[in-house]
């Protein structure tokens, strides 16, 4: 904006244009500057308010409230200048920005691609060129018709936005709407709040690029082929489209299912609550262990071993809790790709089988050290407990101030009866003390808050 009233220069804007529609193929952000500076929308006006329906977040408010002061701090707003039309101006800087306005043009070129194959092409040598783009948005987007980006986006807006789904027929339509909605909310309900102040976070914090986090659910749950790494994408990987939306709404079942057997109140979820399983030990979701978890339920179930975990599932959550770098150390040496979060999931199972075969938590980490995929849990190589929280200098940081509240909520967690595991609001069941049907009554007194897989598969 302010390069914009200041007359400095703007690379132009590149169009094709195609019947009687116009695309942009590269300025697209300059563009929307300009529209959100003009109409004061900045993802929470009118015209986002026509688009995300009731759909936006409050961490979408947050930024647009934001934006919003900065401009008005650094620059005004569009409704000042247009206030200041026909009157004397005594400020030059204001004066000269307000002819600005009325005069300054931006310059466009187009393309002259004949088919929208071409126009693509040149779209993306565009964008390679000065600035890439991130390595996954790229694979999304190249491959926005196949059914694992559509189910993504559709998750990651929760059924609203951009119809990427508007070709398949009616019903589809609904049922694809309808589940990325449920999925959404069991992902991002309740909303993340910064500093973490209360347990009820919801399973999928944000703050970090959700889409392709929700890329790497979809294909994960689908058994599609992840990149070991950012560097280590194929075109070729793409899917081809999605015709009539059959295959966008079997892949959202998947993800559906898989979600529902780790946290929500479906029966036989495991509910693990957040605070121990996906997040650091300050304040960050981590979508490495997200995705871990998933995988690591999803072994417990396919070989008969629930049951098994629930004996030591109070032994389990407090050593990951008590050793969460040992989570972190390993995402950040193996990435954020498949490699890391298979190496989780294995810590995990290990962590698992070490339990069960009688193993204390020194003898674990010996276990798991004698082996080379796990050696940099060497304790020798392992900062200190908050050595790389940041202190703060005027105030206690957000990440100081959240690992002292998630030291303490874990420490009067609601926990399960049955297995003594943490209860997350998100799976949360209420079992009868007494059974119902050996006369037990539905009074607070013979209620407990349970996991819904301890009360239906562990007690039945
Ligand atoms: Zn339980």
């Amino acid at each position: 904006m302010r390069a914009f009233l200041d007359r400095d220069l703007i690379p132009a804007v590149i169009l094709w244009e195609r019947g009687d529609e116009i695309f942009v193929i590269d300025g697209a952000h300059r563009l929307s500057a300009l529209i959100a500076w003009v109409r004061d929308d900045y993802g929470d006006g009118g015209d986002s308010n026509r688009f995300f329906g009731a759909g936006i977040t409050d961490e979408q408010r947050k930024v647009a409230k934001k934006t919003r002061d900065l401009i008005k701090r650094e620059i005004g707003t569009y409704a000042e200048y247009s206030g200041l039309v026909g009157q004397t101006l005594t400020d030059r800087v204001q004066a000269r920005r307000l002819a600005s306005i009325g005069k300054e043009s931006i310059i466009i070129q187009w393309v002259t691609a004949a088919t929208p194959a071409a126009a693509e092409a040149s779209f993306f040598k565009i964008n390679q060129a000065a600035q890439p783009i991130d390595p996954i948005e790229r694979r999304i987007l190249q491959s926005r018709t196949s059914p694992n980006a559509i189910a993504s986006r559709c998750i990651v807006r929760g059924g609203r936005g951009h119809k990427y789904w508007a070709a398949f027929d009616a019903e589809l339509q609904e049922n694809v709407e309808t589940l990325g909605a449920k999925i959404h909310d069991d992902l991002y309900k309740p909303p993340h709040r910064q500093p973490v102040t209360s347990a009820d976070q919801p399973i999928a914090g944000q703050g970090y690029n959700a889409l392709p986090f929700v890329f790497d659910l979809v294909s994960l749950c689908n058994e599609l082929p992840m990149p070991k790494t950012n560097n280590d994408m194929k075109i070729s990987d793409a899917l081809p489209p999605d015709i009539d939306g059959s295959l966008t709404l079997e892949m959202m079942k998947k993800v559906n299912k898989r979600i529902e057997l780790v946290s929500t109140n479906a029966s036989g979820s495991l509910g693990f609550h957040p605070l121990v399983y996906f997040y650091a030990k300050s304040r960050n979701f981590l979508p490495s262990a997200f995705l871990a978890s998933l995988e690591f339920s999803q072994k417990l179930d396919r070989e008969s071993r629930k049951r098994d975990f629930t004996r030591i599932r109070r032994n389990f959550e407090d050593y990951i809790f008590e050793n969460k770098n040992f989570v972190t150390l390993t995402a950040s040496r193996l990435g954020s790709g498949s490699r890391s979060l298979g190496r989780i999931s294995e810590l995990y199972w290990q962590i698992f089988l070490g339990f069960q075969d009688g193993l204390d938590g020194g003898g674990i980490l010996e276990k798991l050290t004698g082996q080379p995929e796990f050696a940099h849990l060497r304790v020798a190589d392992i900062p200190p407990p908050n050595a790389d929280l940041p202190v703060g200098q005027r105030g206690a940081s957000r990440q100081s101030k959240s690992a002292a509240f998630i030291r303490e909520a874990m420490r009067g967690v609601v926990r399960c009866p049955i297995c003594d595991g943490a209860v997350h609001t998100n799976s949360m069941t209420f079992d009868h003390g007494e059974r119902r049907r050996d006369g037990g009554s539905n009074r607070s007194d013979n209620l407990n808050p349970t996991h819904p897989y301890c009360n239906s598969g562990v007690k039945s």
